[in-house]
């Protein structure tokens, strides 16, 4: 930028004016040792050197304040001045400032993006060109068991002791992520390393033991389905090679067609409970607001329990509960018909099978399904909602059971918002209790209650 005429004339004039000031003082000095020494050219001498004089001894002061506060942390404000010094010390002030201003704003910027790494779900760590550790994050440190603050500077490799890992880094072929089994003995870790800057190394970790697990059930189900599809499948297609094979009496022909029907049954039962589960797996979670007479839930219940029972069990179902449910109607009838299902299966002839409904102290209520049957020995108990886990498979097979049943009763529960407690000893009996939360459960005398005292209410308004 060219200096405009004030621009110079603010620390030019004062200048000029100092020098003319300072050629003043040195002709009043020359002067004086004329008349005093008679020798005109030592005064001339003495004015011109007075002069200079003047001028370096002003200069030296000025300069010496700015360099003073140069040299110290430039916080306090620069030496006020005027004319070239002034300039100077207010430019330099300006571009401190500035540059301050700046490295506060950077630094608040690393700040805020170390933060943002820090609150990443997955572990960052970054490495020198050997391998030292320059900075990670809290979930890197978790992954690896390191001390973000201690290890600092550390080679990685002395600290993660992983072959694989050590390899994986020496290899330098980072196309595909590094996955670590049994990292601290819990799960599984995938590693992705990328290099950047000169030598340096960007390592990104993540905990996929849940997807690892989610991946490994959608595994063991499709292969519990197709195993379970494929059974009734070959016994349909032997039988009907036998009827085209050979040629069978009236009877036998009857008595192929009944088992050719149960077989199909059963694999349109189990189709029916893969597309219940599907459904409950896929619906969104039911609103409160729809509200469920169970006793009439109940009668339905009862009714299928004496049908499949076929009067073999002394059945007790509670149908004056005058409670009422919140949610999906099909899902709680699915989920407490299921539990009343088994209990006729798992119960031997002359048994008791008993559901009742009962408030619980604060607001939630449960229903329970209990029955005097085979029982379930303890160690099966935390695996009895598992998709396909059975206790006795042959048992719940000619009881034409799918080993889905428990699985759908707890997704129903969950879904309302509830839990499913099973207590059983063997050959004692069981006992399932459906608990659902106040928000989703109302006494009928509550309704109307509620009724009355707004028919009141409506009363007293007119
Ligand atoms: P299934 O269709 O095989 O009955 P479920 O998921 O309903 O499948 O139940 C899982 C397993 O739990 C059953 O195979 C059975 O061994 C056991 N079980 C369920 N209910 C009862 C009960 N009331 N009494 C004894 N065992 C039961």
């Amino acid at each position: 930028m060219r200096p405009t005429l004030g621009y110079l004339f603010s620390w030019l004039l004062p200048r000029i004016f100092l020098a003319g000031l300072a050629i003043g003082i040195g002709v009043l000095a020359g002067a004086l040792a004329r008349a005093m020494l008679q020798l005109p050219l030592l005064a001339e001498f003495i004015a011109s050197g007075v002069a200079v004089g003047i001028l370096v001894f002003v200069d030296v002061v000025r300069c010496q304040r700015l360099l003073q506060w140069l040299r110290t942390a430039m916080q306090d404000p620069a030496p006020r001045d005027v004319g070239l010094w002034g300039e100077l010390a207010y430019r330099i002030e300006r571009a401190v400032r500035e540059r301050d201003k700046t490295i506060s704003s950077d630094r608040l910027q690393h700040a805020q993006f170390l933060s943002a790494i820090e609150a990443s779900p997955n572990g960052v760590l970054m490495l020198d060109g050997m391998d030292q550790i320059k900075w990670c994050n809290r979930i890197a440190a978790d992954h690896f068991s390191l001390d973000p603050q201690r290890d600092l500077l550390q080679p990685i490799t002395n600290l993660v002791r992983s072959p694989a890992f050590v390899a994986f880094l020496q290899t330098g072929k980072f196309d595909e992520a590094l996955v670590l089994p049994n990292v601290r003995g819990i799960g599984t870790l995938s590693v992705i390393v990328r290099n950047y800057g000169e030598g340096m190394r960007l390592v990104l970790t993540q905990d996929i033991t849940a997807v690892e697990r989610a991946e490994a059930m959608r595994r063991d189900f499709v292969a519990n389905v197709s195993h379970e599809i494929r059974t009734p499948l070959t016994v349909l297609a032997g039988f009907i090679e036998t009827m085209a094979a050979l040629p069978l009496s009236e009877a036998e022909r009857r008595r192929v067609l009944t088992l050719m029907g149960q077989q199909s049954q059963r694999m349109e039962v189990l189709v029916g409970d893969l597309l219940t589960l599907a459904q409950l797996e896929g619906r969104p979670r039911p609103t409160a607001d729809r509200w469920v007479v169970l006793d009439d839930l109940l009668l339905r219940v009862e009714n299928d329990a004496q049908a499949l029972s076929n009067g073999r069990h002394h059945i007790h179902v509670q149908t004056d509960t005058h409670a009422e449910l919140a949610g999906i109607e099909s899902e709680l009838l699915s989920g407490v018909a299921n539990l009343v299902s088994n209990a006729v299966r798992y119960t031997p002839e002359g048994g008791d099978i008993d559901v009742s409904w009962r408030m619980l102290g604060d607001g939630s209520g449960e229903l329970v399904v209990s029955d005097t049957g085979v029982g379930i020995s303890r160690e099966h108990l935390p695996r009895l909602t598992e998709r396909f886990y059975r206790v006795d498979g042959s048992r719940s097979r000619e009881t034409g059971g799918t080993g889905l049943g428990l699985s759908i009763v707890k997704h129903v529960v969950q879904r309302h918002g509830g839990e499913l407690q099973i207590q059983s000893e063997p050959a004692k009996g069981s006992r399932f209790r459906m608990i659902l939360p106040a928000i989703r459960v109302r006494q009928a005398s509550e309704v109307s209650l509620g009724v009355e005292s707004a028919m009141m209410h409506a009363v007293d308004v007119f």
